[in-house]
């Protein structure tokens, strides 16, 4: 039996192909191969960088689908069908949309795949396919399984090894598909097939993606004290209450731990509480004390910021860029507000009659990248888009990135951050210009 695994890409801009510079691993379709028999041949493509050739023979397609690439991976799906291969498509916006995934595909997987892939292959094989496998959210290759990063070679992926500890997180912020799928639950790997799947692989800079590595603050001391010894350096997410444990700061740091994504969200009081971003909340003074902290322990932070709350106008979107500026953070997201289907925030936006696009902004033909979806209370959905962009433009400027390089707790702490520091910004910085405005889908 021959399998291929597919990551589509989100779509294409204007007036060329896009082919994202920034790509990591699918670390989800390794691991998806390694829960696989050996006896399996597996091929993966992946969207973002190649063209994928329909016409090679295989007996199954397993498609990954995010609500981003959800219009693109029915393009591919529907390639597949035609030529009478059956699909099958799985991934968190499977989880939200059964139903219309389910229109694309002979089969879906709703769910953690470790639950029930065994069943898949084992039907497929016998051409016996039943249109929908659900497994339950749970811990990570559970069966000690580990990804089969052989597949990804050739494909010029960032040299980070992604990997995960933990799935979930205990909050429950409002726009967070996360939180709903894995109901506010936290499921952790045993940390001794983590440090083997550190060693089954050679590389020492690793990205765990975790939801929130911090959501179990017990959890991630254990992890952070079986580091130390592997000499690792290592990056992930974690919600800034972490900053309030002096302990596990020292921790994290000794463990090789260079800094985290953080979902700052918004410096407004109020558009947190609309968020119901509990970890942010307490004493809450422009997160002076966390950023301290973070800086004390050398952190560089990607700090993520959510803009379009019913607070927000133009004028707190560009305090937000200063504030970001203010405190030379070494990356920066300045992301609209999405109103993922199943969340809170959309069944909110939905009853107040304020989606725009048909309410499937990812389906939409006119929607583009980046583009708000919705109608903002405080601005209009144009001005929106366009304040948030011009964060972009005004953070990632020249003279922006030498003034945040110039941080000697955390950019400039050794050669090695310095030269991450640059390869990565300019990077990011040519993805976030190249991706706005995008088309979805390729058709
Ligand atoms: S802290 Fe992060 S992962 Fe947890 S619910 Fe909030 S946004 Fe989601």
């Amino acid at each position: 039996m021959k399998l291929t695994l597919i990551k589509p890409t989100i779509g294409r801009r204007e007036h060329s192909l896009y082919v994202d510079e920034g790509r990591m691993e699918p670390l989800m379709l390794g691991v998806l191969a390694g829960l696989t028999p050996p006896d399996v041949e597996i091929v993966l493509y992946d969207d973002r960088m190649e063209r994928i050739p329909y016409d090679e023979a295989t007996d199954l397609v397993a498609i990954t689908v995010e609500t981003y690439t959800a219009r693109r991976a029915y393009e591919i799906a529907d390639e597949y069908r035609q030529r009478g291969v059956p699909v099958i498509m799985g991934g968190m916006h499977v989880a939200l949309l059964p139903e219309e995934v389910a229109h694309h595909a002979d089969s879906i997987f709703i769910g953690d795949a470790e639950g029930a892939w065994g069943e898949v292959i084992h039907d497929a094989r016998r051409g016996r396919l039943k249109p929908r496998y659900v497994g339950a959210p749970g811990i990570g290759q559970c069966d000690g399984s580990l990804p089969r990063r052989d597949l990804y070679r050739g494909k010029g992926y960032l040299p980070i090894s992604l990997m995960q500890y933990s799935r979930g997180c205990r909050f429950a912020c409002s726009f967070c598909a996360v939180s709903q799928y894995f109901e506010r639950k936290h499921y952790l790997r045993r940390i001794d097939d983590v440090l083997r799947e550190i060693e089954s692989q050679e590389r020492r800079f690793l990205f765990f993606i975790d939801d929130n590595i911090a959501s179990n603050r017990k959890a991630l001391s254990e992890l952070c004290s079986a580091l130390i010894p592997m000499k690792v350096s290592w990056i992930s997410q974690a919600s800034l209450d972490v900053t309030r444990d002096a302990k596990l700061m020292d921790l994290m740091q000794r463990s090789g731990c260079w800094g985290n994504v953080m979902g700052f969200e918004s410096i407004t009081p109020d558009s947190l509480r609309d968020a119901r971003k509990s970890p942010n909340m307490a004493e809450f003074a422009r997160f002076s004390r966390e950023i301290a902290v973070l800086r004390d322990h050398g952190m560089q932070t990607w700090a993520a910021f959510t803009l379009g709350y019913d607070h927000d106008t133009v004028d707190s979107i560009d305090a937000t860029v200063d504030f970001a500026l203010a405190n030379k953070f070494t990356f920066a997201a300045f992301n609209i507000l999405m109103p993922y289907p199943g969340t809170p925030l959309y069944r909110q936006l939905d009853e107040q009659n304020r989606l725009l696009y048909g309410k499937k902004w990812w389906l939409h033909p006119e929607y583009r990248f980046n583009q708000a979806a919705f109608l903002p209370t405080r601005m209009t959905a144009e001005q929106l888009t366009d304040a948030c962009h011009a964060a972009r433009t005004r953070f990632n400027s020249l003279p922006s990135l030498v003034r945040r390089f110039s941080d000697i707790k955390t950019n400039l702490r050794s050669l090695s951050r310095m030269m991450s520091f640059w390869r990565y910004t300019l990077l990011f910085r040519k993805e976030v210009y190249k991706k706005h405005r995008m088309r979805f889908g390729l058709k």
